[in-house]
């Protein structure tokens, strides 16, 4: 009798803990849209999606278009091999390489009147006095307001002439910034909302050739950097799958849940308050059993 008015009890408590599970699962688009204004590099072919067919066919609708485009362009993963021979290829690239915990480090108000800033050391110090040490395996991401800029090219690139790189005017990172979080972090990716990790005056590109060598994997143009908390986060950069591209468009994209946070600075995984929730209820579940079993 009790067992019969108990479990569909239990069993209502679960659906609603897992409902609770979802709703504190929200995904943040990290991704510039693909169209014919995608930024690209001077010198690169621009995108290119041709109607194939759009309209009724027969007894039903149909669409679908042809597209080409440079694989560096918008939002977008720069592989390894971008800049350094023999190293990753897209298609080489690991998945567990393509997401990890997200570290944001904000530099707005320091490149407001220096569109030249590169991070410095100061602001990784500065962010884990705030947040603790950036765990092992994280996407390191610059956020400078710039993404609010796109897809305006002239702003972008800092500069009246965007098809001359020597003019472009953007924030990056700094190469010993880059080196030290290599050797003291681990960090599987770095990103910047601008359009290269190197800032627009860089001539050698040294902070391309340092994670090229290290297989640091590159995120370019990436969106919407104000809608994640600065630490708490996990980044997924979904590349499309280019058998030995140098790099290619990507949908990134990041997730907040409770576990995340837990998990991100401490660096050993401590169970969300939903998961105690279900221990409870299967030792609930576990006691019933032994009751109705007389073993009690
Ligand atoms: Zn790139």
């Amino acid at each position: 009798m009790i067992t019969a008015v108990v479990t569909p009890v239990l069993v209502v408590i679960v659906i609603l803990c897992g409902l609770d599970e979802l709703s504190a699962f929200k995904v943040v688009d990290l991704t510039h849209e693909l169209s014919d204004t995608t930024i690209y590099w001077p010198g690169n072919p621009s995108y290119n999606l041709t109607e194939l067919f759009r309209g009724q066919n027969g007894a039903f609708w149909y669409e679908a278009n042809y597209i080409a485009q440079a694989e560096h362009g918008g939002t977008h993963v720069d592989a390894p091999a971008h800049f350094y021979e023999g190293a990753w290829r897209i298609h080489h690239i690991p998945m567990e390489r393509l997401t990890g915990p997200a570290v944001i480090i904000d530099v707005i108000d320091k490149v407001r009147n220096n569109p030249d800033y590169r991070v410095q050391l100061n602001d990784i110090t500065g962010w884990e006095s705030d947040n603790g040490q950036i765990p092992d395996k994280a996407a390191v991401i610059m956020n400078s307001g710039w993404g609010y800029k796109y897809p305006n090219k002239t702003a972008v690139f800092g500069t009246e002439t965007p098809d001359v790189p020597s003019t472009f005017h953007f924030p990056a990172w700094h190469q010993d910034t880059v080196m030290w979080l290599i050797n003291n972090r681990h960090v599987y990716m770095i990103g910047v909302d601008t359009p290269s990790t190197d800032f627009g005056q860089s001539t050698d590109f040294p902070t391309h050739v340092l994670m090229a060598k290290n297989t640091v994997v590159g995120l370019e143009n990436v969106a919407n950097l104000d809608k994640l908390p600065v630490s708490g986060s996990r980044i997924f950069a979904a590349v499309i799958k280019i058998k030995n591209g140098s790099g290619g468009p990507a949908r990134i994209f990041a997730t907040i849940s409770d576990s995340d946070k837990e998990c991100t600075n401490s660096g050993s995984i401590q169970l969300p308050p939903s998961k105690l929730v279900y221990a409870l209820i299967s030792i609930c579940v576990a006691k019933l059993f032994l009751l109705y079993c007389n073993f009690w």
